[in-house]
């Protein structure tokens, strides 16, 4: 008997992925946590109903993740990525020779395990490198008792509905915006407009009272079904993300113009010009 498993995270929208084969399927201590193969995603993981990786199309969510803050921010040394315990934004962050230094602070340390295990190509030797610090802890406890400064943020969570869920929190956003350093920048994973609107619209609203900008950009990760991701953007200089593609190219090529799939200096500039939708969304 054919088994599909059926992703719950909207209320009046559900699709079904077939898994051909299940290679883990239990509880963890924080999450309910499915890993199987798909004919066309790959390999695919869910936590609590919820796509959140699959190899097909990793490399648009993590890529644009990363790229995105680092190139505009153009000297990160000190990166923090909170939750990502599947190791596909540490390894995006790693490709930055400026970023001596990453650390990932995951709440659930056998997504990690499991990762490690099941997607290898993901992290693809993250979790070793020198440059890599993991802690296990809820990233909101982390980023509110941390004394560090880092020069960007990227909250790689699940949506507010999972164990800690980070988004929609202001004291999060307020423990985010003192753990960076002068002239650092927040990027947080803000779900689909069209379905999850209000959650977009909230997080900006915080950043725009934390911080002198607050915006969002998008990209289109096939498996988050309903609309392009939105990516929730707060920083003190709205210059970093009006660089024009010429500045990113140089930028890029500075950084030794690594291969990649998704990201390129004219998706990055083109990922800022928002929709009329999602503009109502993000300067309401
Ligand atoms: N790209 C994904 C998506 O579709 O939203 C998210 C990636 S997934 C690896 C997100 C990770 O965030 C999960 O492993 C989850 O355990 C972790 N997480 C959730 N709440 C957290 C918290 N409060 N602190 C740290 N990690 C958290």
């Amino acid at each position: 008997m054919d088994r599909w498993v059926e992703e719950t995270l909207h209320g009046g929208f559900r699709v079904r992925l077939k898994a051909d084969k299940v290679l883990f399927d239990s509880q963890t201590e924080h999450q309910q946590l499915i890993i199987f193969e798909n004919k066309d995603f790959g390999r695919v993981m869910m936590l609590d109903g919820v796509v959140q990786v699959s190899t097909k199309d990793e490399f648009v969510y993590h890529e644009m993740m990363a790229h995105v803050p680092l190139f505009a921010h153009g000297k990160a040394k000190n990166v923090l990525v909170i939750g990502g315990g599947d190791g596909g934004v540490l390894r995006e962050v790693l490709r930055h020779p400026d970023a001596s230094r990453a650390t990932l602070c995951e709440i659930d340390g056998s997504v990690i395990d499991l990762c490690r295990e099941h997607f290898p190509e993901i992290s693809n030797g993250a979790f070793d490198n020198k440059r890599t610090r993991v802690v296990i802890a809820d990233g909101t406890k982390f980023v509110a008792e941390t004394d560090e400064r880092f020069d960007v943020i990227l909250v790689d969570s699940t949506d507010p509905i999972g164990p800690g869920g980070c988004a929609l929190h202001e004291e999060f956003y307020a423990d985010c915006r003192r753990a960076l350093a002068p002239g650092g920048v927040l990027v947080t994973q803000n779900g689909l407009p069209f379905l999850q609107a209000s959650e977009l619209k909230q997080s900006v609203g915080y950043f725009r009272e934390l911080f002198e900008d607050a915006f969002a950009y998008m990209a289109t990760t096939p498996s988050y079904f309903g609309d392009a991701m939105s990516y929730g953007w707060a920083s003190d200089n709205d210059d970093l993300r009006q660089y024009t593609v010429g500045e990113i190219e140089w930028r890029y090529a500075a950084a030794g113009a690594f291969p990649t799939k998704y990201w390129n200096p004219r998706v990055h500039v083109a990922a800022f010009a928002l929709p009329n939708y999602v503009l109502d969304l993000v300067e309401a």
